[in-house]
């Protein structure tokens, strides 16, 4: 499902990475662990003139067009003002400007808000998650953003299409192939009808994705809180690791297909911090060939044997 090729260096080796069904490619060094670059995390506690909170969010959000917006336990859902996709919505999760955690009870609320928001349109929709200014958050009240587009945008395209050229070629569902694969791997972490690993080719560092039974938005509200469960448990994981920050992304399919499963992807990102440096860098943003630290097989063994 990937290809692995060593390359020694001085100190170590190099690894390049290239998933086959989609051709993703990342560079993992693990000896650049060693530099111990991680800041400590500097949280801007500041929530004056949030938008988010609670003493502005019903005046400054707008409203759906029935004048409304979704209000499900504790988080709030309206039109982005901003928007960057022809259907754009956010979920405020949390009545608190910053919290020590996430419940499970706020995530499943914000995710069942999200996806009654997105079904209002019908494209393909993704459930995103920026935490922390470090992690491209403009605004640290912590909120989910639905985006819908009747294209796909690249990373679904890609895996959409290339599974049905894999089904065409092989007769298999590559979801179910990869399943197989991950769950008898040193990258497995937990979970079976939703199954969670270490990704084998990260996008970013400590990619964990979890893959879900179905393709679709219509269909996950069964799968919800399994779902959150699992973001909550790798959420704890990251924390083990000392990372706060990090993007999510939840992809969904529009269309009924049996060749795509709709899955969870997790990244852990650098903390903010005062100099504002950062984790991404020209390998990130210009080649798109991601330089990971953090072996996806370490992760899987040190979640399996004290990460829990
Ligand atoms: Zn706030």
């Amino acid at each position: 499902m990937f290809t692995v090729t060593d390359v020694p260096t001085g100190k170590g080796k190099l690894q390049y990475r290239e998933e086959h069904l989609t051709g993703l490619r990342c560079r993992i060094s693990p000896e650049r662990l060693k530099r111990h670059i991680d800041q400590s995390l500097s949280l801007p506690g500041e929530s004056t003139g949030c938008p988010f909170c609670r003493e502005n969010i019903f005046s400054i959000t707008p409203t759906f067009a029935d004048g409304n917006r979704i209000i499900r336990g504790e988080s709030v859902t309206f039109p982005n003002m901003f928007p960057f996709a022809e259907w754009h919505t956010v979920t405020v999760i949390t009545r608190y400007h910053v919290v020590p955690a996430f419940t499970r009870q706020q995530i499943a609320d914000a995710l069942m808000a999200q996806t009654e928001s997105l079904l209002r349109f019908d494209g393909y929709p993704s459930i995103n998650w920026n935490y922390l200014p470090s992690a491209g958050a403009s605004i640290v009240h912590p909120h989910l953003q639905g985006i819908s587009d009747r294209r796909p945008t690249w990373m679904t395209e890609r895996y959409l299409s290339a599974g049905k050229e894999y089904h065409a070629k092989t007769g298999n569902r590559y979801w179910d192939v990869v399943r197989e694969q991950e769950r008898s791997s040193d990258r497995y972490l937990f979970g079976e009808e939703i199954l969670w690993s270490a990704h084998a080719v990260p996008a970013g560092e400590r990619e964990v994705r979890g893959i879900l039974p179905v393709a679709r938005l219509d269909e996950l509200e069964s799968y919800i809180d399994s779902l959150t469960g699992g973001i909550v448990e790798v959420l704890s994981l990251y924390r083990k690791l000392g990372t706060h920050a990090f993007n999510m992304t939840i992809f969904f399919s529009r269309e009924k297909t049996e060749e795509f499963s709709a899955f969870c992807s997790l990244i852990s990102r650098i903390n903010p911090n005062p100099l504002s440096t950062s984790d991404s860098a020209f390998m990130e943003r210009l080649h798109n060939e991601p330089i990971i630290l953090t072996l996806p097989e370490d992760l899987g063994r040190y979640y399996r044997n004290e990460g829990r």
